[in-house]
């Protein structure tokens, strides 16, 4: 769902930092400063997710966390400085959500040169921030235990977490979410023969679907056609897709030109050095930059599903390695492998990163370009992901006899 934009005067009279705007605007607006280009809330089962795009990188930021002010009649809030920022009033009547987690979002100017973002909450757990590029944005996630009606009658019995969804190893695993990476205006890597990733991931990522669907999976792919879409926009699909498993399909690149082979992803903070040049490309960011998502992810300590996500990557590996190797013999193994990726991160449900082979290895991008090798891959991944949900039924049904 999109948040609403509808104004209320509810939302204009919370907005605290009114009071100093006519100060403010009185003098002239400081030269350098980027500007807030749009603001967009979704809610989700068990997260509301609010995305601030602006026109310049805003560098170091955190999240504060404020209790309520009852006298001031001000509920429990987050709240973020974005350096360099200029807002004035274009958002100053804020934007209601009330969506059983957050009260709404309002954004001001609070010094000449800093805006303020302030989310006000209903009910809160903890949150997440992530920084992104093209554009430059700001996503924070807020969890909470938002009140819910909807479980089921006879499903007493199964764990489930305090939002209502089933727990990750007795959800029934039935949709996969494809995502096949870049598109669009992002042609990611660009290999021998001016091959386009965008073009490969998208050929593989229907050809695992097409096969899914025929082993009785629902299938929904981020996007069926060349189309750029964000990194956070991509999650947001899988989880109002209500996925179960999440499978970002990529192809590699590399400056040795001899590199070639196949790797599988799944989130950690713990990587090889490797892996964080693939991150870095993959996320569109500097390799610097993939500090600060190590950093949000280790504050979060506990990733609910990254033993789920290894799991998966396994059972991928498992059929993918061997059962290719059987017609191509020489298609390297480079394993399973952990990496800090923001698709990843972003996902709610286990997740894995596939890179299907190097573009900028002549053999690998003639692998790459060939009908038959990429239905043979697809063949073996859909393989992969059936063992995992036939694993899933074994742990479920032996859980339930106990
Ligand atoms: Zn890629």
């Amino acid at each position: 769902m999109i948040g609403a934009f509808a104004r209320s005067s509810t939302a204009r009279r919370a907005l605290v930092l009114v009071l100093f705007l006519p100060m403010l605007l009185a003098v002239k607006r400081p030269a350098g400063l980027g500007d807030v280009a749009d603001v967009r809330t979704w809610s989700h089962d068990d997260y509301t997710r609010v995305v601030v795009e602006m026109t310049r990188p805003v560098g170091e930021i955190d999240v504060k966390r404020l209790t309520a002010n009852r006298k001031a009649g001000r509920p429990d809030r987050l709240y973020l400085d974005l350096p360099k920022i200029w807002v004035g009033r274009d958002f100053e009547e804020g934007i209601p959500i009330g969506d059983g987690l957050l009260r709404g979002v309002r954004l001001g100017q609070n010094t000449l040169t800093t805006s303020r973002l302030v989310i006000d909450l209903e009910r809160y757990a903890r949150h997440r921030l992530l920084v992104l590029r093209s554009p430059h944005r700001v996503v924070i996630d807020v969890y909470g235990d938002r009140k819910r009606s909807d479980v089921g009658i006879g499903e007493s019995r199964t764990q489930r977490t305090p939002n209502g969804r089933l727990s990750i190893p007795l959800r029934r695993i039935q949709t996969v979410v494809i995502d096949p990476g870049h598109g669009g205006k992002d042609p990611g890597a660009i290999g021998v023969g001016g091959l386009r990733e965008k073009n490969v991931n998208l050929r593989l990522s229907k050809m695992i679907g097409q096969r899914l669907e025929k082993q009785g999976f629902d299938v929904v792919y981020t996007r069926k056609d060349d189309r750029y879409l964000s990194l956070e926009e991509r999650t947001v699909m899988a989880e109002a897709a209500k996925g179960d498993l999440f499978v970002s399909v990529h192809a590699n690149a590399s400056t040795r030109r001899a590199t070639r082979g196949i790797e599988i992803y799944s989130l950690d903070e713990n990587h090889e050095r490797h892996s964080l040049d693939v991150a870095a490309r993959e996320n569109g960011v500097s390799r610097s930059e993939v500090d600060s998502l190590q950093r949000a992810m280790a504050k979060l300590h506990v990733h609910e599903n990254s033993e789920h996500s290894v799991a998966l990557a396994n059972a991928v590996h498992g059929q993918l390695l061997p059962g290719l190797r059987k017609k191509y013999k020489s298609v390297p193994d480079l394993g399973v492998k952990k990496g800090p990726f923001y698709v990843l991160f972003l996902s709610s449900m286990p997740a894995i990163l596939l890179e299907s082979g190097f573009l900028t290895n002549k053999y690998d991008a003639r692998l790459l370009r060939s009908e038959s090798y990429l239905r043979s891959m697809a063949d073996h991944i859909a393989q992969g992901l059936t063992d995992y949900r036939q694993r899933g039924r074994q742990i479920a049904s032996s859980g339930a006899a106990q």
